[in-house]
C-alpha cells in the first residue's frame, strides 16, 4: 500500500471502517513511513479530543506538526541532523 492509498482510507481506518485486511496494512505502512504514522497520530489525537469534547491538545499536535516539518526538510540541507531546538 502506498501513502495515496493510505491517505484514502486513512479516516476509515480511524473510524474503525475499515475491514481487517486493509487495518493490517495500513497499520504496516504507518510503521514503515513516518509521515503518514505522523498523520495518523495527529488524526488520532484530535479525535481523542473530540471524544473527550474539549479541544485538541495543541502542544501534542504542534510538537507533532514539527517533527513531521523536520521528517520533511530536503536532506543534505544546511546543519542537516544537527541543528539546535529553537528557543
Ligand atoms: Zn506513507
Amino acid at each position: 500500500m502506498n501513502c495515496l492509498r493510505v491517505q484514502r482510507v486513512l479516516q476509515s481506518y480511524l473510524d474503525g471502517e475499515t475491514d481487517a485486511a486493509t487495518v493490517r496494512r495500513v497499520e504496516a505502512h504507518l510503521e514503515d513511513c513516518r509521515r503518514c504514522g505522523l498523520e495518523a497520530a495527529v488524526h488520532r489525537e484530535i479525535k481523542a479530543a473530540f471524544t473527550r469534547r474539549e479541544a485538541p491538545d495543541r502542544d501534542a499536535v504542534e510538537r507533532l506538526t514539527e517533527w513531521g516539518r523536520s521528517l520533511m526538510d530536503p536532506p543534505g540541507s544546511p546543519g542537516d541532523g544537527s541543528r539546535p531546538p529553537r528557543p
